[in-house]
């Protein structure tokens, strides 16, 4: 049985629509985007989306309450809410500088999510 499914290109401000079809599990066709950027995003996106995570995390010590994160490199979008209830877990010392990893291998998935600002002790 094949699936159409119309896909909101977010790799670049021009916000291009395409359509992909889907039969078997597999992308059959991508059309209508407007460069390969593009096509690849909705090829991945119909098949295993994913998402950049970017969250907070408590800080002890900090001029800050809160230090922002985000994920190095996209986690599958399935598992974001797992990721994000894991660092609702987490309190890091500050001095913080950006890039720190905060946490290596988040639920084991080959991505660490690191600090996206400095923060200074008290
Ligand atoms: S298809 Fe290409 S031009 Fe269009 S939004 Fe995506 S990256 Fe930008």
């Amino acid at each position: 049985m094949e699936e159409e499914r119309r896909v909101s290109c977010i790799v670049c401000p021009l916000s291009c629509v395409g359509d992909v079809t889907i039969a078997d599990g597999k992308v059959k066709t991508v059309a209508e985007f407007g460069c390969p950027r593009g096509e690849a995003y909705a090829r991945e996106e119909v098949i295993a989306p994913k998402r950049m995570l970017t969250t907070t995390v408590r800080v002890s010590g900090g001029q800050l309450p809160l230090l922002p994160v985000i994920s190095r490199q996209l986690l599958p979008k399935d598992k974001i809410i797992s990721c994000a209830r894991c660092l609702a877990n987490v309190t890091v010392s500050a001095p913080i500088k950006e890039g720190d990893v905060i946490l290596s291998d988040i639920l084991k998935l080959g991505v660490d999510i690191v600090a996206s600002r400095d923060l200074d002790a008290i």
